[in-house]
């Protein structure tokens, strides 16, 4: 069975295959329902080791040269550019999701890459000259140290490339727990970073479960701590970093709406928001999973949505013809089906029924094709949780305010979507809407890497996003210097009052 090491100080480590008292996971290929590898979970001591491997390295990469860091980003850049479809079948192979799925997610990773080769330009701090005479002041931001990113399944190479990019290019050391679920992708990516020239400890990698996540947390040479998962997690992450001294973002779970106004184009609309509610099955923090259908929006929307649920492909995330994948575990998938019982026993009408219908896969997969309620109500279970899987729920409301109402009383608050040709009713939206992401005819309003990513809410614990500036401003802390270069001929100045009235 291959198993699945940590990387520490720029070489794989943990227990071999036949060592003795292994606490290990196992890793699954949702297509078939095969185990494909086991995983070492990480002991305290192993995330000491990392700690120390990075701690040790933080020395001399903080004070690498912004032009030599920056030569090792663009080498790992084009590494992972040149190892995309391999990173991509890595993904599909653990994870499920279609192949032209995963190959996105590599995108949007790189994208985090590209934005954080052009660090020294982010970097520049402030000067302003003469704030006092002969006196200057100016900023710098300095890297924190040794930092952390804990880290879902549904992206296991997007996600982590949120943080790590924009980290190591401030200077500081990475520790990546990511999900035991999909481990693979990252031990690759800390090989690129080995190739492209990163020294030993700058990026570590440990795998493993609550054991591993709790000593990161505990850790004192830990400065800062960055999760993305579901919102039970990252409120216990956002509190037990944060009460043990550590700078904290800890991005949760979704559930994201799109609202669609009379005048929209139907079909379009349609289309957009079943790729939004189906794509990798469901299972991304950005997926549409509630449609509220203003007025006469309703009938031909749910039409057109039940057509597209009824006519997708699911099969195997390798097969080009497969529209959608399986979902991550054989307990998950359950999971999601027990919804498609709750919510009919809550009222809700089952308009398509994703345990009925072709399933282009193994029989042992975890499949579930994708489903349509409509008549759902604020009040109901599949409206409140989280399902992460291919279940699309329509509420209908009768004005554009009662539709922004509904939507802001949603504890979360990642991502929402507004379907209209009505430019008015559109930036009404944008201003009144309580969410972090906003999409006006753009069903998944994923950022580009120089803006930020995240929600408000339950869907963001702590103040800053990731990527784009705040990446930056969450992995450096700012100094701000006041300097004077008196000639000796100035003699003494010996002043007690505070700010001087002395001297213009
Ligand atoms: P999860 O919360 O179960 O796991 C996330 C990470 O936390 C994993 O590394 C896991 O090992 C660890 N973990 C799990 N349980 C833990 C515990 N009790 N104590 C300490 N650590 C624990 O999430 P998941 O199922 O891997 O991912 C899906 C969730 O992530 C969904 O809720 C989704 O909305 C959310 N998500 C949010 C965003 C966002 O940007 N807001 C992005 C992607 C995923």
């Amino acid at each position: 069975m291959r198993m699945i090491n940590h990387w520490i100080a720029g070489r794989e480590t943990g227990n071999r295959p036949g060592g003795v008292g292994l606490h290990v996971g196992q890793v699954h290929n949702p297509a078939t329902g095969e185990v494909s590898a086991e995983v070492d979970y990480a002991t305290p001591a192993e995330v000491d080791a990392a700690v120390a491997a990075a701690q040790e390295a933080f020395a001399g990469w903080r004070s690498t040269s912004l032009a030599r860091r920056t030569k090792v980003l663009f080498a790992f850049r084009n590494l992972i550019d040149s190892h995309q479809e391999e990173l991509a079948r890595i993904i599909t192979a653990e994870h499920g999701k279609t192949l032209e799925d995963a190959r996105g997610e590599v995108a949007r990773g790189l994208d985090v890459i590209e934005f954080a080769c052009g660090i020294p330009h982010v970097l520049e701090g402030g000067f302003s000259a003469n704030v006092s005479t002969s006196i200057d002041t100016y900023s710098i931001r300095q890297p924190l140290g040794v930092v952390a990113g804990i880290t879902p399944f549904n992206f296991p190479v997007m996600v982590p490339m949120w943080m790590f990019p924009i980290a190591v290019a401030c200077g500081n050391c990475f520790v990546l727990k990511p999900s035991e679920k999909d481990p693979s992708a990252s031990i690759m990516v800390a090989r690129l970073w080995e190739e492209a020239g990163l020294p030993p400890g700058v990026f570590n990698v440990v795998h493993g479960d609550k054991v591993a996540v709790d000593a990161i947390l505990a850790h004192p040479g830990i400065a800062a701590v960055s999760f993305v998962g579901s919102t039970p997690v990252a409120r216990y992450i956002y509190v037990t970093a944060a009460s043990a001294g550590k700078r904290v973002q800890a991005l949760g779970g979704a559930k994201n709406h799109a609202v669609v106004l009379p005048d929209a184009d139907t079909g379009f609309a349609a289309d957009a928001i079943a790729s939004a509610a189906y794509g990798s099955a469901g299972e991304r923090c950005m997926a549409i999973s509630a449609v509220v259908a203003v007025g006469a929006a309703g009938d031909p929307l749910v039409e057109a949505l039940a057509v597209r649920a009824r006519e997708l492909r699911t099969g195997p995330g390798d097969d080009e013809r497969s529209g959608m994948g399986p979902l991550i575990t054989e307990a998950h998938r359950d999971r999601v089906a027990g919804y498609l019982v709750t919510g009919v026993a809550e009222g809700a009408e089952l308009v398509v029924d994703g345990r009925e219908g072709p399933i282009d896969g193994s029989r042992e997969g975890y499949y579930l094709r994708p489903s349509l309620f409509d008549g759902v109500t604020p009040e109901m279970a599949i409206y409140r949780d989280e399902i992460f899987g291919p279940v699309l729920c329509v509420l209908r409301v009768p004005t554009f305010e009662d539709a922004v109402e509904l939507v802001n009383a949603s504890p979360y608050a990642n991502g929402a979507a507004i379907f209209t040709n009505d430019g008015l009713a559109a930036r009404s939206f944008e201003e009144k809407v309580d969410a972090g992401m906003v999409g006006i005819n753009v069903p998944i309003p994923t950022p580009v890497a120089y803006y930020s990513f995240g929600g408000a809410k339950q869907s963001l614990f702590g103040d800053t996003h990731v990527h784009g500036e705040h990446g930056v401003h969450f992995y450096t802390k700012t100094k701000a210097v006041t300097a004077r270069w008196p000639k000796p001929a100035d003699g003494s100045d010996m002043r007690l009052a505070f700010p001087s009235t002395g001297q213009p």
